[in-house]
């Protein structure tokens, strides 16, 4: 499989108007109840606000690697916090 690294031209940012930025991101997404990373996904990123956007192939792939379980499972697993709101702002 050969990967060019083509660039795309994401526009303007539809929230600030400002020009978008092609970048490398790192995105979570909660699947099935797990907490799963995608690394080094290209994207549009805005400069100003930093407004997050892919195109329709990098949303088609992210959706592939999502629905593939055997990838997840032998992916290399990263370790989080996980804290619960109420016991770190008790009486809050
Ligand atoms: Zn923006």
């Amino acid at each position: 499989m050969t990967a060019r690294f083509k660039k795309y031209d994401y526009g303007k940012c539809d929230i600030c108007d400002a020009l978008m930025e092609e970048r490398q991101i790192k995105q979570d997404f909660w699947v099935r109840g797990e907490l799963i990373v995608i690394e080094d996904i290209p994207a549009g990123v805005c400069p100003r606000c930093g407004e997050k956007i892919v195109n329709a192939a990098v949303g088609r792939r992210i959706a592939e690697i999502i629905e593939n379980k055997e990838s997840m499972l032998n992916a290399p697993k990263l370790l989080v916090p996980a804290i619960k709101y109420a016991a770190e702002h008790a009486g809050v």
